[in-house]
């Protein structure tokens, strides 16, 4: 017997070549590909007769060869096979292409099962590529409901079918996570029939059953763990902070803190001196603040003798808040410092021997931050900066470094709240919904390439006013996919033939951390007049002085992410404007790209995301840092979600501590969910 953990190469037929094409499906181990359900199915049980055959629509039927197969060779690479077949209703000619097997085994006068679809518009029947199967033989393509699975170039269904059957072969299923009494109550298969039904289905009754019990699977293990994470905080103390009076902190501020950010400020005020370590996230679309919120919370913990942390997601980012966060806290006497990947390794270790003897208060970064390298003399508030990008791994672990922390998690990702519920079920939510005043709502615009040449004047008009201008690209470097625009060549085209007299600097995700900063510190210091990007610039970069966003191709673009991109302008006191362009002519996309240009509200943007491309992209496992469901679909399993959410939480004194093999089994599936492909920031 075979263990889920070995690797898939001890299958016949999947060599190292094979395996790298499973790699691409994220596919290493048995229980990879085990796991790799299938995305639907093909009920091919049901025979018709040929007269009954529906154009178009693929379906069995059982028929009689009636001549030999004959083949033309048309040219090279491209012979045509040509066979008639008939049973008592009608008959129908078939045609192959580039098939010596079908040349080869249909023999005249014997009977098959055939699976394919009829087109209509030849006279008569006309069926080509149809698969086949003897009588005899054992169902395979046809005679069965087949799994379509997801797959990639170079590996069809059939590779992944024959894998997957030889896996549950050699292999036990994983194993039963879900208690009995559990799978009872909610009519639940068991693991093993359920992983071997969703792959091997008796009838689609069956495959509905297995996919059911699978999602719940899931959510148990998510929603266990989430319950896991509560309870393991509920019983933590720590010693409440004195009530720091913060005076001090609005006079210096250069402007009035807004209704909302302070009424979050004075939340997070009630946290810390409760004595209970504190788990909130400030919810609040681009530019509604969030950094003042986090400054709040930081001078709370210095002001009572703490270090406190503030980690974002990128380094430019990290050296921004640094910049404003230095400016505006040193002067109360807080002493602030950066620490990030790209720091000469000397400068890293000063640093980091300072954090470790207090000589630190606030300490700002990125993942650096996290690393075993940094020590914490007395870690007392820890902040995540745009936290959808951080996996709760990534929080535990910078948690870690203080002795049960306070920890404030910042979203700009406006979450529909039926959804925020349920996955941040176990932080305190401060809603920041009130924008800084004198913001104008950026008016948004969509357009095709004839208006390239006002879109030019347009740019041209905004720098001659002293303004600067964004233009994000969807992609680096020129892409084989015709005409979508690569920032590479863009910037040069734009610096070269359309504004030789303007300072055009560039920006991607592929260039040097300290090249990428120098480039945005530059253009922040009004050192570029326009900057093209690619959506590196997305994440909370902060220039008041831009008061253009051109976005190209903006139909590649999720919406949430155009919201994002857009709020990086409209953040000084001067007109702003968005401009997407798109040659896309999809009726939908092009709706869809209106109603963006139409509304300003996160909220509704996110909603609308969420519909479009589903919770799979929206919380797609790099963009959120949360699990991603492999079977679960949220926006349409939420009944069964709240089912397992029940379940988990009645057995979670059970499995916390539990022995049992279940129990042992869950807690693993648990760390696996939390833990597996984090660490994949930027
Ligand atoms: P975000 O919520 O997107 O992180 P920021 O914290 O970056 O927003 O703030 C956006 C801009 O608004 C910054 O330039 C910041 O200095 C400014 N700002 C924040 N709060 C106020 C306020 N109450 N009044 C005026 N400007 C503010
Ligand atoms: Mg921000």
């Amino acid at each position: 017997m075979a263990k889920l953990s070995d690797p898939i190469t001890i299958l016949k037929g999947v060599g190292p070549a094979k395996a790298k094409l499973f790699a691409n499906l994220d596919i290493f181990t048995l229980r990879d590909l085990i796991c790799h359900f299938p995305r639907g199915y093909e009920d091919r049980t049901q025979l018709v007769t040929i007269d009954k055959l529906e154009v178009d629509k693929p379906a069995c039927f059982k028929a009689v060869v009636m001549n030999h197969p004959r083949t033309n060779h048309i040219r090279k690479g491209l012979d045509l096979t040509k066979v008639q077949v008939a049973d008592h209703t009608a008959r129908l000619s078939l045609t192959f292409f580039n098939s010596r097997f079908a040349a080869e085994n249909l023999e005249y006068g014997r009977e098959y099962i055939f699976y394919g679809a009829v087109s209509g518009d030849f006279i008569g029947y006309d069926m080509t590529n149809p698969v086949f199967e003897t009588l005899d033989s054992a169902p395979v393509t046809t005679r069965r409901i087949l799994p379509v699975y997801p797959l990639t170039a170079g590996l069809n269904n059939a590779a992944v079918l024959r894998a997957v059957r030889q896996a549950l072969a050699v292999c036990d299923p994983p194993q039963e996570i879900i208690p009995e009494a559990v799978r009872r109550e909610h009519g639940i298969l068991p693991a093993e029939r359920a992983y071997y039904a969703i792959h091997e289905p008796a009838s689609m009754e069956e495959a509905e059953l297995a996919k059911r019990r699978l999602v719940f699977e899931e959510f148990f293990v998510f929603s266990a763990g989430l319950s896991l994470l509560r309870a393991s905080r509920a019983g933590k103390a720590t010693a409440p902070y004195a009530d720091t009076d913060l005076t001090a902190f609005y006079e210096a501020l250069p402007f009035r803190l807004t209704g909302a950010q302070r009424k979050a400020i004075d939340e997070i005020r009630a946290d810390v001196v409760r004595g209970v370590p504190m788990n909130r996230m400030v919810q609040g679309d681009v530019g509604s603040g969030k950094t003042m919120v986090a400054a709040a919370a930081a001078y709370l913990a210095v002001e009572d003798h703490h270090q406190a942390a503030l980690m974002a997601p990128t380094e430019i980012l990290a050296e921004q808040h640094f910049q404003s966060l230095q400016r505006l806290l040193e002067p109360l006497g807080v002493r602030v410092e950066l620490l990030t990947g790209s720091m000469k390794d000397k400068d890293k270790r000063i640093v980091r021997e300072r954090i470790a003897l207090g000589e630190v208060d606030l300490v700002i970064g990125t993942h650096a931050l996290i690393t075993d390298a940094t020590v914490f003399q007395d870690l007392g508030m820890v902040i995540a900066d745009e936290q959808h990008r951080f996996g709760v791994a990534q929080r535990s672990k910078l948690s870690a470094k203080g002795r049960d922390p306070h920890v404030l998690v910042m979203s700009a990702t406006p979450i529909p709240r039926s959804l925020a519920l349920i996955m941040y079920g176990d932080l305190d939510v401060s809603i920041l919904d009130e924008l800084p005043p004198g913001r104008q709502a950026v008016d948004t615009f969509l357009v095709g390439e004839s208006y390239r040449a006002r879109i030019n004047a347009f740019i041209r008009k905004q720098v001659a006013e002293g303004h600067q201008c964004f233009v994000v690209c969807p992609a680096v470097e020129e892409n084989e996919e015709l005409g979508i625009k690569s920032a590479e060549v863009w910037a040069d085209t734009l610096q070269q033939t359309v504004f030789p007299d303007l300072r055009v600097l560039l920006l991607h995700g592929q260039m040097k951390g300290a090249q990428k900063e120098e480039v945005m510190a530059s253009f922040a210091a009004g050192e570029g007049d326009i900057l093209v990007a690619t959506t590196v610039i997305e994440v909370g970069v902060d220039v008041p002085n831009a008061t253009l966003m051109v976005i190209e191709d903006a139909d590649r673009f999720g919406l949430s992410q155009l919201h994002q991109l857009r709020g990086r302008v409209g953040r000084g006191s001067a007109k702003s404007y968005c401009i997407l362009t798109t040659h896309n002519r999809n009726g939908e996309t092009i709706a869809r790209l209106k109603a963006f240009c139409k509304t300003t509200d996160g909220f509704k943007i996110a909603e609308e995301d969420l519909k479009m491309r589903g919770p799979g992209d929206f919380f797609g496992r790099r963009q959120s840092g949360l699990p991603a469901f492999r079977v679960a679909d949220l926006s349409f399993d939420l009944q069964t979600l709240k089912d397992a959410q029940e379940a988990s939480a009645r057995w979670i004194d059970t499995f916390g501590t539990s022995d049992a093999p279940e129990a042992a089994a869950l807690r693993e599936r648990i760390s696996e969910l939390f833990y597996r492909a984090e660490g994949t920031m930027n």
